[in-house]
């Protein structure tokens, strides 16, 4: 829609402060995404070709997105965010000339970071799409390989069934690299935690320690609502009028969650 492009435009406000855990997975995205941004002129000169981009892959509410718009807004450069299903569906028939407009304002407004989410619904497997979805992805293919040699436009691919994507979009050359996006261990949902109630006044009572532990399998949207949720509780307890008493705790309930966690990573 245009009120969507118009947003576009805007910078996302989104920092790496806004990022809980996924310390390394950061790391490995800033280091394909920032330099052939700010500084495509030392590839030149190095002659090797700039990343055009990185494949995030994982669960959905682990941060894919957020990760895309704080590393556009750290660089200070332009975001578009294309979704998947939207192009394929929505723009029917002219899908092939929404990927080349897109593609063409990256161009303009460079230095650009282009996200597509939920990619894998334009570059499914091929023989399984029909002969639009072949279009779709020979043109972002050939978009994607026409970013040749100039840096400043590099794009984001997110989709959590890694396994669907066409073969043909994970050959070198498109995606440089995919960085797997993972559920966050306990260490992760502690610092999540810290991200969503930086601006919380918390009761004494609050240990987010304990919630960091008690909430196994809980990703970053999970969190985020949790946080969000007791803030509300709170605000009722408030509202009813219940004296100056504080908020008490962020609550998590006493489920079996947590005691028998195996965690994946540091
Ligand atoms: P999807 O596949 O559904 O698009 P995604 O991986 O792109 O998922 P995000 O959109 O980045 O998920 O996350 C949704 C929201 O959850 C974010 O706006 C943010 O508030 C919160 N969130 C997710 N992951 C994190 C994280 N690692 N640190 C802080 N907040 C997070």
């Amino acid at each position: 829609s245009e009120s969507g492009r118009a947003a576009n435009h805007q910078r996302t406000g989104v920092s790496y402060e806004d990022i809980g855990g996924l310390d390394e997975e950061l790391e490995l995205v800033r280091e394909m995404i920032e330099l052939p941004l700010s500084e495509p002129e030392l590839f030149t000169r190095l002659g090797v070709e700039p990343p055009k981009g990185v494949l995030l892959h994982g669960p959905p509410g682990t941060g894919k997105t957020l990760i895309a718009k704080a590393v556009a807004n750290e660089v200070d450069a332009h975001f578009i965010s294309v979704s998947g299903p939207e192009i394929v569906s929505k723009y029917k028939g002219d899908s092939e000339e929404r990927l080349r407009e897109t593609f063409a304002e990256a161009r303009n407004e460079a230095p650009t970071v282009v996200f597509f989410d939920e990619i894998d619904s334009i570059g499914g497997k091929r023989d399984e799409g029909g002969d639009m979805e072949d279009r779709i992805v020979g043109q972002l293919l050939s978009l994607m390989d026409g970013l040749e040699g100039r840096g400043e436009v590099v794009v984001i691919g997110a989709t959590n069934r890694v396994d669907d994507l066409d073969p043909a979009l994970r050959r070198g050359g498109r995606f440089d690299r995919e960085i797997e996006i993972g559920v966050p261990g306990e260490a992760g949902r502690r610092e999540i935690l810290d991200v969503h109630t930086r601006n919380m006044p918390l009761a004494d009572d609050v240990d987010l320690d304990r919630v960091a532990d008690r909430t196994y399998g809980f990703v970053g949207a999970d969190l985020e609502s949790l946080a969000k949720e007791a803030a509300m509780t709170a605000l009722r307890r408030l509202r009813r009028g219940s004296g100056p008493e504080k908020p008490r705790s962020v609550g998590v309930g006493d489920g079996d969650r947590g005691e028998d966690e195996d965690e994946g990573d540091g």
